[in-house]
């Protein structure tokens, strides 16, 4: 015998009321697309359940590629059966002692399929003593067992499922709208990213490039981190700026000690602008509080006073430590700290303003006009796609 299922189970998603319809189909679609590369797979949807039929591929890289699914709480292998006694008995058996290490189970024996000859109290008896008298040292234990046996007696078939493996948590991506990330080539801004995706929000990100002061490398940093991210999400778009000619004149009109908020602001500036233009509600960004100059109290309320579009910012109250655990787990980590310089690096003052004043900001704005740079930073945005993995139309539909 080996698995032959592996049941999705949904977690906070099933909490969702009226929406719950919506969710499911995006959760359906998301992990279509994840397992496109495994060509014998089928996903399978029945009216309260969700399942994936393996048609002989190994279950482990399939359930691994699952838990970077958002939407799922977790998974159970499980094997089908005919709905005969004898073959449940068998079936129940064998996923008990396929189980390491277990000194206690409880079955649990459901019976949608009214027309089996068997109720699930007797059912339950059944297997219980079968399993008994053909172990040996294993009890039962109903309130903390090292494992559960669940049995379900459905109309085609019975499923027998054991161990539970857990998985992501969180919202299907794509259910909860979209938002602009401004990614960096840092550690903080991806594992940004990668929250906001949990909560089922998709990711589009913006990436301010500065040549030739900033290389090709750093650029194509941003896009590898950006690759990374579309594990979690399927498709990334990344909208490169030209960054050079505003920061050059920030460089030259603004004092030293205010170029870095101003900066900021005409970051956001652009980011608010793309953002409309491609219809997202809103700008994410990876600051966290106290940890640069830029990210005091002061220098958000002066940053942040250019846009009135939410800003989320997933990691403000967060530890370094923790940020940097994500980022390891998520697998961004390796490739944010390659050496490459950043925009913000390069003209970066002595000695930032940690207390910036909007009064200050203003008066300094008052007399430089940037509107035209704007416009040109944001007329020479390269888009750039990236998907998980590029597999032709038709293979794709081969698994619906
Ligand atoms: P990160 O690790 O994400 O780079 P950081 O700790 O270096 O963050 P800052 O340099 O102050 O912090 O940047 C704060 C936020 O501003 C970043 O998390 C990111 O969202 C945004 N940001 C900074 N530089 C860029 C850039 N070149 N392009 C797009 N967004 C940027
Ligand atoms: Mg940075």
């Amino acid at each position: 015998m080996q698995y032959d299922h592996i049941v999705i189970r949904y977690g906070e998603l099933s909490l969702k009321g009226k929406n719950k319809k919506q969710f499911i189909a995006q959760l359906r679609e998301n992990l279509k697309h994840k397992l496109k590369p495994f060509s014998n797979v089928q996903l399978i949807q029945s009216r309260d359940r969700m399942y994936i039929k393996l048609n002989g591929q190994d279950h482990q890289p399939v359930i691994e590629k699952c838990q970077d699914v958002f939407g799922i709480q977790s998974l159970n292998l499980a094997i089908r059966v005919e709905n005969s006694v004898d073959k449940i008995k068998e079936g129940a058996l064998w996923a008990l002692k396929a189980e390491e290490q277990v000194k206690t189970f409880k079955l649990t024996t459901k019976r949608p399929n009214k027309s089996f000859e068997i109720g699930s109290q007797e059912m339950n008896q059944i297997l219980g003593g079968h399993l008994l008298s053909n172990t040996e040292g294993i009890t039962v234990d109903v309130h903390n067992p090292d494992v559960e046996i669940r049995v379900e007696i459905r109309h085609d078939a019975t499923y027998i499922m054991a161990g539970k493996i857990s998985a992501s948590g969180g919202l299907p991506v794509g259910t909860t709208g979209k938002t602009l990330l401004l990614l960096s080539g840092g550690i903080d801004s991806p594992v940004a990213g990668y929250l906001a995706m949990k909560r089922g929000v998709q990711v589009e990100a913006i990436h301010f490039h500065s040549p030739p002061y900033t290389s090709d490398r750093a650029k194509q940093k941003v896009l590898d981190l950006a690759q990374e991210l579309t594990k979690y999400g399927h498709e990334i778009r990344v909208h490169v700026v030209p960054f050079t000619e505003l920061q050059q004149k920030i460089f030259r009109e603004v004092p030293e000690n205010y170029g870095m908020t101003i900066m900021r602001r005409q970051m956001l500036r652009v980011s608010e602008r793309l953002a409309e233009r491609e219809n997202i509600l809103s700008l994410t960004t990876g600051e966290s509080l106290g940890q640069v100059a830029s990210q005091t109290m002061e220098s958000m309320n002066s940053i942040n006073e250019v846009t009135n579009y939410p800003v989320i910012r997933p990691l403000v109250a967060m530890d370094k430590v923790d940020i940097i655990d994500i980022s390891r787990k998520i697998g961004t980590y390796e490739t944010s700290i390659l050496p490459y310089e950043d925009c913000c690096t390069i003209f970066v003052p002595k000695q930032p303003k940690t207390r910036p004043s909007r009064e200050k900001i203003h008066q300094f704005e008052d007399h430089v006009d940037f509107s035209e740079e704007i416009d040109k930073a944001l007329d020479g945005i390269e888009t750039i796609t990236i998907t998980e993995h590029d597999l032709t139309k038709s293979e794709f539909e081969d698994l619906l």
